[in-house]
């Protein structure tokens, strides 16, 4: 049965009033984004890139696990065997549109190749462009790989 004491003086209420009383006297701190940014961790799961080896060679190896763990099936991968004999990925898309950003693509890579960077500020005008193709994510790899290096070296010793 209800509190009749708690039914009319509305404690509950009171209490919430507190906080907002409280905080209204409080000095408030505004983030002025996009010229002030706030830290980001070496773990941030932004734009995705395909990464390669210092001497050139894709990473990837088309074994197809992220396409496989990836929960919103957003990968779509077709392989081949090149020139060298090796397996490759003839296809490699990731449509940004269906993508969750949760890192498991990332997590089940046996090379490091496919990688979640820190990059979250892009967008898209034409239709279409919500699919980063292999040749995408490759060139985000080439240009951040310094980047990507330093925050997979800061995460290692928590791995
Ligand atoms: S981050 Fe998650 S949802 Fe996005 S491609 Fe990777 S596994 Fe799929
Ligand atoms: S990115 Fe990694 S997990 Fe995905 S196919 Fe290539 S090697 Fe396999």
């Amino acid at each position: 049965m209800a509190n009749p004491l708690k039914t009319f003086l509305l404690p509950d209420l009171l209490k919430g009033m507190s906080v907002t009383v409280r905080t209204f006297f409080t000095s408030k701190y505004t983030l002025n984004y996009p010229e002030e940014k706030a830290p980001q961790s070496p773990r941030f799961r932004g734009l995705h890139a395909l990464r390669r080896y210092a001497n050139g060679e894709e990473r990837c190896i088309a074994c197809k696990l992220c396409e496989t763990v990836c929960p919103a099936t957003c990968i779509t991968i077709d392989s081949d065997v090149s020139d060298d004999g090796t397996r490759r990925t003839s296809r490699y898309d990731i449509d940004l549109f269906k993508c969750i950003y949760c890192g498991f693509c990332e997590e089940a890579c046996p090379v490091d190749a496919i990688v979640l960077t820190r990059i979250h500020e892009y967008h898209m005008e034409n239709r279409g462009e919500n699919i980063m193709s292999k040749d995408k994510l490759l060139a985000v790899g080439e240009r951040y790989e310094t980047l990507i290096a330093a925050d997979k070296a800061a995460d290692a010793p928590y791995r």
